[in-house]
């Protein structure tokens, strides 16, 4: 190898939630020193354009082909940022990339290769509101694009009955009309009718949106793909504000 030749590496790089401010100098300087960033099109557009390095934009379903151009690349010399809205361990790329791993070339393995993390949306949404993941949480997903739905039904019965709160990512899609619905049916038959439930839509970009509501009146209707849905227990209290508005927080003692 010439002395001057770069040594390929991958960074599966988080972006957080979609404002420049909540993206790590980790997270910046990956993308800076990148030769190569792949990643779907819309957290693609976040990354700035640097004169000299090459853009793959790709569809939000081929996640496992993009894990294995991302690895090829980077075991061709090239210097790799694949990145993901929020965490890209949080349904997200990093899964896809150590999958492909498992299954592809073994010089993979040998690879400089590392998770740079971001601030997921379910961090960004919990700070807007106060604090509501502050005792035990789960994060689930509702697409069932990777998994039945049926178990989905029963992880939400599960964590209710468990007194978790919940981070609902992908909750409503074109596709997926109804399963929000459905969910909020299993929810209704397991937890108090006015445990808090805040829609947190678009959290750090320009379309930000955060209703405030109860598990009994929450409308899946004002639910879309780009917002996270987080069901509260009946250890999550409200405080409201003189000027209108309330701070959410989940108490650290709290039992239910
Ligand atoms: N890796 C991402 C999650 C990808 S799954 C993360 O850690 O945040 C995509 C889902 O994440 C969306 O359907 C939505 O539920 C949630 N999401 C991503 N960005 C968001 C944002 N800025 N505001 C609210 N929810 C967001």
């Amino acid at each position: 190898m010439p002395e001057n030749a770069k040594t390929g590496w991958l960074r599966v790089v988080g972006l957080g939630p979609g404002d420049a401010a909540m993206l790590t100098p980790e997270a910046s300087q990956a993308l800076e020193t990148a030769s190569d960033v792949l990643g779907y099109t819309t957290y693609l557009d976040r990354v700035p354009h640097r004169p000299g390095q090459v853009r793959f934009a790709t569809d939000n379903r081929e996640e496992l082909d993009r894990a294995r151009h991302a690895l090829t690349l980077a075991a061709q010399g090239c210097q790799v940022a694949l990145v993901s809205g929020g965490d890209p361990g949080v349904f997200a790329m990093a899964s896809a990339v150590f999958e492909a791993m498992e299954h592809g070339l073994p010089a993979w393995r040998a690879l400089d290769v590392a998770v740079i993390p971001g601030i997921s949306a379910m961090f960004a949404a919990a700070a807007r509101l106060g604090a509501p993941l502050g005792h035990d949480f789960c994060a689930i997903s509702l697409s069932d694009n990777l998994k039945p739905w049926a178990l989905i039904e029963r992880r939400l019965r599960l964590a209710a009955q468990a007194g978790f709160v919940m981070a609902l990512y992908n909750p409503r899609s074109k596709a997926r009309p109804d399963q929000l619905a459905q969910g909020f049916a299993i929810l209704r038959a397991e937890l108090p009718p006015d445990v808090p439930v805040a829609f947190a839509r678009a959290v750090g970009s320009a379309q930000e949106r955060i209703h405030l509501t109860t598990l009994e009146a929450a409308d899946p209707a004002l639910v879309c793909m780009r917002t996270l849905v987080l069901i509260g227990t009946a250890g999550t209290r409200l405080v409201p504000r003189p000027q209108g508005g309330a701070f959410v927080y989940t108490s650290r003692s709290a039992s239910a």
